[in-house]
């Protein structure tokens, strides 16, 4: 590994993240949900903030921008599509960029449907990936802004990393979202075995992020719209994964 991960609880039920890239020293906050908790953590590890790659422009992923940066003087990037409302933006980024931290390459992927502007960052050598709110252990972001098409194509661009991929999405939702997928695909085994073990972890207080693609492609009810049980479950056998998600995202829209 080129590069260290440290997780920081947020607000209600956001993570922050720090990125460090170990050779050179540059550190990167994954948004900026909360800055006096990321101060905190960056305190504790001994590191110095050079970046903020930001998710979207949502509050509890940008509202730390302007504390932190008058603070470190960090180059914050975000995507070209939401420089208007990214507070304190230096550096606009499109599908397909490679921004460096340190020696570390990281690719953006554009997965609008959460936001219009909503960026991905994706960790190749270290297959890592920070997904804001696009997907979730067990679920997706809604769709304030975007389409139900947009929302899948971003979702399957992001099931197109490979299975190993680390996902570190910005929210503990991961309980309430199993409550649901259990509901629509009532006969995944494997999702049944995650929801008991993501409830011992609640229960015991542990994070349920980070999670992987491959995991997600198991038991994610909204990344599976080829699922027969699913299908049958609400009543859309055989049609396009668009419809098939749009549906799944309804119903727990009103769960
Ligand atoms: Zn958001
Ligand atoms: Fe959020």
């Amino acid at each position: 590994m080129s590069i260290e991960v440290k997780q920081i609880p947020c607000l209600d039920d956001n993570y922050g993240f720090l990125v460090h890239d170990v050779e050179s020293g540059a550190t990167a906050s994954i948004d900026t949900p909360e800055a006096e908790a990321i101060n905190a953590a960056l305190v504790e590890q001994g590191w110095t903030l050079t970046h903020i790659f930001n998710t979207h422009h949502h509050f509890d992923h940008a509202g730390g921008n302007e504390a932190l940066k008058e603070q470190w003087g960090c180059q914050i990037i975000g995507a070209a599509n939401d420089a208007h409302r990214i507070p304190g933006i230096d550096q606009q980024v499109v599908e397909g960029d490679v921004v460096e931290l340190g020696a570390t390459r990281v690719r953006v992927l554009e997965v609008p449907g959460h936001t219009l502007g909503h960026i991905a960052y994706y960790f190749e050598q270290d297959q890592v990936a920070f997904v804001g709110d696009t997907l979730f252990a067990l679920g997706c972001g809604r769709m304030f802004e975007g389409t139900a098409a947009q929302m899948w194509h971003s979702l399957e661009k992001l099931m197109n990393l490979p299975d190993e991929t680390v996902v570190y999405c910005a929210h503990e939702y991961t309980q309430a979202n199993a409550a649901f997928a259990v509901t629509v695909e009532p006969d995944n085994e494997a999702l049944q075995a995650r929801a008991e073990e993501i409830a011992r972890l609640r229960y015991e207080g542990i994070p349920t992020v980070p999670t992987s693609i491959g995991l997600e492609r198991q038991t994610n009810p909204f990344v599976r719209p080829t699922s027969s049980n699913l299908q049958k479950t609400i009543d859309l056998v055989g049609a396009d994964p668009v419809a098939i998600f749009a549906e799944t995202r309804k119903r727990k829209d009103h769960f």
